[in-house]
C-alpha cells in the first residue's frame, strides 16, 4: 500500500518538473542561452539549423549543430545531443536538479516587484473561489455580488502553493522573501487571509491581507502603501468620499457608489494627503464612528488640515459604534447612505 501511495506522488512530482522544465525552455531558447554563452555558429542551410565549434570537446571543424524550432542540439563529433537541460548538465557538470536551479536563475527576468505582485495578486484572485470559507468570510463581511468581487480584484492565500507557483514563474526565493510575499520559513506570509491588490498609476504597489480568523492580524507587505486606493478612477471628481478601510471602500462598491476612495487607516501619508489637495473638491470624510472616539477626533483634525488648504469638506455621521462597513452588513442600503451623505456636516 505504501509502495503504491509513494509512487503516485512520485508521478505527481515529476509531471510538475516536467511542466516546470517545458515552461523554462519556452522562456529561455537554447540558441539564446549558447549566444548568451558566446557560441558563435552559422546557418546550417535550413532556415531553423546552426552550426559551430563543440562547447562540449575541444575541435577545430564545427560539428556541432542548433535545431531552433526544434530546441534540441547534436555534436557529430562528440556524439552528445539533447535539449538545454542536458546540454547544461553536460557543460556544467551539474545534476538535472542542479541544471533546474541554476537555469532558473539565468532565465528569471530582471526583478520588477510590481509584475511580481500582479502575478501574486492574480494567483489569489483564482483561488477565492475554491475556498469556501474564504467566500464565507466575505458574506459575513457584506461582500457576495460576484461583479463587485471581481471589479475589485479580491484573493484569497490558502497558505499552499504560492512559492511554487512564483518560482515556476521564475522568481528567486530570495526576491519572495524581499517582497514579503514569503515568511523566513518559505510559507505564504498572507496565510488565510483575503487579499487585496493596492494599485498606483496602475501598478500594484502592495497587498492589503485580512485574516478570516479573528486571531490573525490584518497586514501589508514590507514598504510603502502607496497613495490612496484607486486614486486614478477618482481624481476629476468634484466630490470624494473617503473611508479608512477596505472592507468600507468594498460595500460601498458594491452598493453603486464610485466616487470613493480609502486613505488605508485614518492617518494619512503626505502622498495621500497630497492628492487630496491637488484640486478644488468636497471630501465626504467617512471615518469610523467608534465607541472611543478616536475615529471622530482623526476626522476632525483632518477635515482641519484639508480645510486650511482649501478643501471643502463635510463629516458623514454614521450611527455610534459603526463604520461603512457594519453600516451596510446590517442592513443599511445605498439610499440610507445617501442620506447620510446629504446630511453631513462641514
Ligand atoms: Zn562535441
Amino acid at each position: 500500500m505504501l509502495a503504491v501511495f509513494s509512487y503516485a506522488r512520485l508521478r505527481r512530482q515529476n509531471s510538475a518538473v516536467d511542466e516546470d522544465v517545458e515552461k523554462l525552455k519556452q522562456r529561455l531558447p537554447l540558441l539564446d542561452y549558447l549566444r548568451q554563452q558566446n557560441w558563435t555558429a552559422r546557418p546550417a542551410g535550413h532556415g531553423s539549423e546552426f552550426v559551430g565549434l563543440c562547447p562540449l570537446h575541444p575541435e577545430t571543424r564545427p560539428s556541432f549543430y542548433v535545431n531552433a524550432s526544434k530546441n534540441l542540439f547534436y555534436c557529430h563529433g562528440c556524439g552528445q545531443g539533447g535539449d538545454l537541460l542536458r546540454f547544461v548538465q553536460l557543460s556544467r557538470h551539474l545534476s538535472f536538479r542542479q541544471s533546474l536551479a541554476y537555469l532558473r536563475q539565468q532565465s528569471a527576468p530582471p526583478a520588477d516587484p510590481a509584475a511580481v505582485l500582479e502575478q501574486a495578486a492574480t494567483f489569489y484572485q483564482q483561488q477565492l473561489h475554491r475556498y469556501p470559507e474564504a467566500l464565507h468570510y466575505l458574506k459575513h463581511r457584506g461582500l457576495e455580488d460576484p461583479a463587485s468581487i471581481k471589479e475589485l480584484r479580491i484573493g484569497y492565500a490558502p497558505g499552499a502553493s504560492l512559492r511554487r507557483h512564483l518560482t515556476a514563474q521564475g522568481h528567486s526565493f530570495h526576491l519572495l522573501r524581499r517582497l514579503g510575499l514569503l515568511n523566513p520559513q518559505g510559507c505564504d506570509a498572507f496565510y488565510r487571509r483575503v487579499v487585496f491588490p493596492c494599485c498606483q498609476a496602475r501598478r500594484i504597489v502592495n497587498l492589503y491581507g485580512r485574516s478570516i480568523d479573528a486571531a490573525c492580524a490584518h497586514r501589508f507587505l514590507p514598504g510603502s502603501k502607496g497613495g490612496l486606493y484607486a486614486w486614478e478612477q477618482v481624481r476629476q471628481c468634484p466630490e470624494v468620499i473617503l473611508v479608512e478601510g477596505l472592507f468600507d471602500y468594498a460595500v460601498l462598491w458594491q452598493a453603486g457608489f464610485r466616487h470613493l476612495t480609502c486613505s488605508l487607516g485614518t492617518s494619512l501619508n503626505a502622498c495621500q494627503f497630497r492628492q487630496l489637495c491637488d484640486r478644488r473638491r468636497t471630501v465626504y470624510l467617512t471615518f469610523d464612528v467608534d465607541a472611543n472616539g478616536s475615529g471622530q477626533q482623526a476626522s476632525q483634525r483632518l477635515a482641519h488640515r484639508l480645510q486650511a488648504h482649501g478643501i471643502a469638506t463635510r463629516r458623514v455621521l454614521l450611527p455610534k459604534g459603526h463604520d461603512p462597513n457594519s453600516f451596510f452588513v446590517e442592513g443599511g442600503d445605498a439610499r440610507q447612505f445617501q442620506s447620510l451623505l446629504e446630511a453631513a456636516q462641514p
